[in-house]
């Protein structure tokens, strides 16, 4: 397909952040919606190496709200868009073996009962039940929620971007936007590898390469990318298939189903900033004696495969969404910091009624305009893996 000359609205990367807003614009009928997307498929960067993690078990109130909205859209995904996703509510299952995190998220399950997500509170001796498989060595307590779970990142690209087409807008693959031109305050149009178009509206769904093309516009946007590594192991037969979404939170060391085998992942927490996607062998030797050590029969198991991937990561773990103030007709949808797979149906439509209808109204999104960051209005989120 050519490159259009004009359109009303362009974004910028095909990741579940850009489609989900491209299918979002489009329902909401704007007629004129074109995606560019560098890579000869949507889905291939973030999204597609995430792990596929939904979770209402958030530690700020505006990262609940987002799951509460968010989650039900993955529920109705298959009978609206026609595309089955793999949903599975394994639950997610925290375990905590500080003091610290034990405080932290006893609030927090507070404020999760608060907002009517009814995260159990496990002693060891119950954790113990639900996931005899783990070494509870250290663990002093755990969290677990049954509607949390899984879903398939590709599958919800791909239905995302079939809904989109079918309501005319235009998705395009090996199309790299260079430049963004900007004229007095304000979106004109962008260039890319082959060709310009004029347009009044930006949004800026780069995932990782946000800060890039931020930088485009003339803006400085704090999204920075940091590698992240999972691998998977062969069949597991040990592993029931209710396991859940075990996650040891001091350590950052993740484990669930995936397939016949066990998925695993760990974040280096002295991971430098940059765009390095090979594979970190030494941290990997480092992540896999730690995930023995808590799941011991992965001492037996084969590795499938491994890869890395970018989260893209903001100053308070939370999303930049919104219009961008310096310059008219840019937006901004990222800096999810490693939970935006699960975001990505709601800020999608967040950002559609932002742009459309001048602002948000399904749930305010001022806490994560970007001027929080020079008004002092960061939140922390600690519940990130
Ligand atoms: C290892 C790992 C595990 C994760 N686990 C989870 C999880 O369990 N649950 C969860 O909710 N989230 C998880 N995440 C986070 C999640 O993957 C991201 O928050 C989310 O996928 C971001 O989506 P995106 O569309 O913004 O980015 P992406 O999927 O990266 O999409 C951005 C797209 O923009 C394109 N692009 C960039 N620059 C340009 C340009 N100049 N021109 C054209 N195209 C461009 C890129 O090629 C890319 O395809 C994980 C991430 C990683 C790396």
């Amino acid at each position: 397909m050519n490159l259009p000359a004009t359109a009303d609205v362009v974004i910028i990367g095909g990741g579940v952040m850009g489609t989900s807003t491209a299918y979002h614009l489009a329902l909401k009928g704007c007629r004129n919606v074109l995606l560019l997307e560098r890579e000869s498929f949507f889905g291939i960067q973030a999204t597609g190496k995430c792990a596929g993690g939904i979770r209402y078990q958030f530690g700020t109130e505006i990262n609940v709200r987002l799951s509460l909205l968010s989650l039900p859209m993955l529920d109705r995904f298959e009978e609206e868009l026609g595309q089955p996703i793999g949903l599975r509510y394994c639950g997610y299952l925290f375990l905590l073996t500080t003091e610290e995190d034990v405080a932290v998220f006893r609030r927090n399950v507070e404020m999760q009962h608060r907002l009517g997500v009814q995260t159990e509170w496990l002693e060891p001796a119950q954790i113990a039940e639900v996931v005899p498989l783990i070494n509870l060595e250290g663990v002093l307590a755990g969290t677990f929620h049954a509607r949390d779970g899984l879903a398939d990142p590709n599958s919800v690209v791909q239905g995302y971007v079939s809904g989109a087409r079918r309501l005319g807008a235009k998705l395009l693959t090996d199309v790299e936007v260079t430049d963004i031109r900007v004229e007095g305050g304000r979106v004109r149009g962008v260039v890319t590898n082959r060709g310009e178009v004029a347009t009044p509206v930006v949004v800026n769904a780069a995932g990782p390469w946000a800060g890039v093309v931020g930088e485009m516009a003339g803006v400085d946007l704090p999204i920075v990318p940091v590698r992240r590594q999972i691998v998977v192991t062969g069949p597991m037969p040990e592993v029931p298939p209710d396991f859940p979404f075990v996650i040891d939170f001091a350590q950052s060391l993740y484990f669930h189903r995936e397939g016949e085998g066990i998925l695993t992942g760990m974040s280096n927490p002295d991971e430098p900033v940059g765009f390095d996607q090979s594979v970190d062998e030494e941290w990997e030797l480092v992540h896999l004696e730690a995930a023995m050590k808590r799941l011991p029969i992965l001492e037996r198991a084969g590795l499938a495969s491994h890869w890395a991937g970018l989260y893209e990561v903001s100053p308070d773990a939370h999303p930049i969404l919104g219009r961008i103030p310096d310059v008219e007709g840019f937006y901004c949808i990222g800096g999810f910091s490693g939970h935006g797979f699960m975001h990505g149906p709601i800020c999608g439509l967040l950002l559609a009624e932002e742009v459309l209808d001048g602002r948000a109204h399904t749930l305010d999104i001022t806490p994560l305009y970007i001027d929080r960051f020079q008004e002092g209005r960061e939140m922390v989120e600690y519940n990130v893996v």
